[in-house]
């Protein structure tokens, strides 16, 4: 993995030593040897991870942090404050300064590389999805409101592996107070319940009796419904090298024993809030492409999403060695409909026709609204014959049976044209489709409506 690395710290041999031990490891590496020039760099050269002295003249190490995770330019990236002082105080004072991590003088080259990578890893993940939520903005569909998010840790669900009942205690007493806590002491059942039910949070203990916690963490990120769940790993002092396994194969974070509780709840929050905005992102990119690709009134695909599929899917049926059928709807008279009941009965009639159309196609249709009361439907793999059929039954149950709307009489008898064509061999394409498809409607309007005319080509 290659990252770009910060490094501020004020002893120029403490910069170069670091900086040669990062080039080493093919890190690209700049460095500051004061705060400011830090933060200047942290805006102008998009570094991938900081690493950041506490003790520093005019500006330390925590005022400079708190600056960088206030800014939002700079938020997103991860600070390790490095220290000379291995007082659990400080590493609290950074940690609510908003540090991600910390590394303890003289720095030891497993610690480095293990929470150097595993960060850089991490916000590499998140990257992508900002990189998106950054292009959902822009085209005004998504609304942004992180800041809730994340402050809402209310229902926030933790499991905790441990089959110590003492250890289980003193966690589940530091963290109830805040979120649920749920303690397993078998792993194969915790991987069950992790698997079947929503968790924020997993802590995981690597010194259980009859079970390696490390492959219970190699587990959880194997399975699709966990791979997203933040894993805390409480290991003891004289288990470095799982602890550097276990960073290594993605767990995210570590606590070593005994436990503080303060540093417990601090990284346990860290991480929830982690979690809780890559799932808004997530989720909030999710609507924002449906919203994009759906029409708003009926439901049904729009335009857009229709053009940019359909050559999609005629070269997979063609592929296949089947035939792709297009079928173009539009409502009889529609304009009537609106001039003599008003525009919002009009709306009533597309959403009951959106309707009764989705409920006669099969799920690999693709039924879209193309414009105002006009329909197309993509039918993959069928010929002509097959959707002669599939649009007579339409035309039928549209005309014969008529739409309930909240006019004086209650229903309205509608009825509708379709035009039909299917792909011509080689060379056909979308367009062609489409305006094959439109001149059989505009030959079913012309012959007196409520009819389907397949396209004599
Ligand atoms: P034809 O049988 O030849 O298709 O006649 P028509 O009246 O259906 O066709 P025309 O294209 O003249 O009129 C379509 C009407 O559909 C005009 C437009 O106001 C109306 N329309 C388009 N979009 C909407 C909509 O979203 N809601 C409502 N209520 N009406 C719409
Ligand atoms: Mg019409
Ligand atoms: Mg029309």
């Amino acid at each position: 993995m290659s990252a770009r690395v910060l490094v501020v710290d004020d002893v120029l041999v403490n910069v170069k030593l670091l900086e040669a031990k990062l080039m080493a490891e093919y890190f690209d590496v700049l460095s500051a040897t004061n705060a400011a020039d830090g933060i200047e760099l942290a805006l102008t050269k998009s570094p991938d991870i900081i690493l950041l002295d506490v003790m520093m003249p005019d500006m330390d190490g925590y005022e400079a942090c708190r600056q960088l995770k206030e800014n939002p330019k700079t938020q997103h990236i991860p600070v390790i404050m490095v220290t000379a002082l291995d007082q659990r105080s400080d590493r609290i004072r950074g940690l609510e300064a908003g540090a991600d991590d910390f590394l303890t003088k003289p720095v030891d080259d497993i610690a480095l590389f293990a929470r150097v990578k595993s960060l850089v890893r991490l916000k590499m993940a998140t990257d992508e999805l900002r990189a998106r939520y950054a292009t959902g903005t822009e085209m005004g569909l998504i609304s942004v409101d992180i800041e809730e998010v994340l402050d809402n840790t209310d229902s926030t669900e933790i499991l905790v592996v441990e089959d110590k009942p003492l250890y289980a205690e003193k966690i589940v007493e530091t963290l109830s107070t805040n979120h649920h806590v749920v303690v397993e002491s078998d792993p194969r059942e915790a991987l069950l319940r992790a698997r079947n039910q929503d968790f924020d949070l997993a802590i995981v203990s690597l010194s259980l009796e009859e079970f390696d916690g490390l492959r219970l963490c190699s587990q959880l990120r194997t399975h699709e419904e966990t791979r997203q769940l933040p894993i805390l790993m409480l290991v003891d002092e004289e288990d470095m090298p799982r602890l550097v396994r276990g960073l290594d194969m993605g767990v995210n974070d570590y606590l070593t024993r005994p436990i503080d509780r303060n540093e417990l709840t601090a990284r346990a929050k860290t991480q929830i809030q982690r979690k809780r905005y890559a799932d808004k992102l997530r989720d909030d990119f999710q609507a924002g492409l449906e919203v994009a690709i759906t029409d708003q009134l009926t439901g049904l695909y729009n335009r857009r999403y229709l053009s940019s599929h359909l050559e999609n899917l005629i070269s997979k049926s063609v592929e296949s060695g089947r035939s792709i059928s297009l079928l173009v709807i539009d409502i009889d008279h529609f304009k009537i409909v609106n001039d003599s009941h008003g525009h919002d009965v009009g709306d009533e009639v597309l959403k009951e026709f959106a309707r009764r159309l989705s409920s006669n196609v099969r799920g690999i249709d693709m039924a879209c609204r193309f414009g105002g009361e006009e329909f197309v439907v993509a039918m993959p793999e069928t010929d002509v014959s097959f959707a002669y059929m599939v649009a007579e039954r339409l035309r039928q149950e549209v005309a014969e049976i008529p739409f309930k709307v909240k006019t004086a009489e209650g229903e309205l008898n509608i009825t509708i044209s379709i035009g039909i064509t299917d792909w011509d061999g080689e060379g056909d394409c979308a367009e062609a489709l489409l305006k094959r498809a439109d001149q059989a409607l505009y030959k079913a309007k012309r012959d007196g409506r409520n009819r389907v005319v397949a396209d004599a080509a």
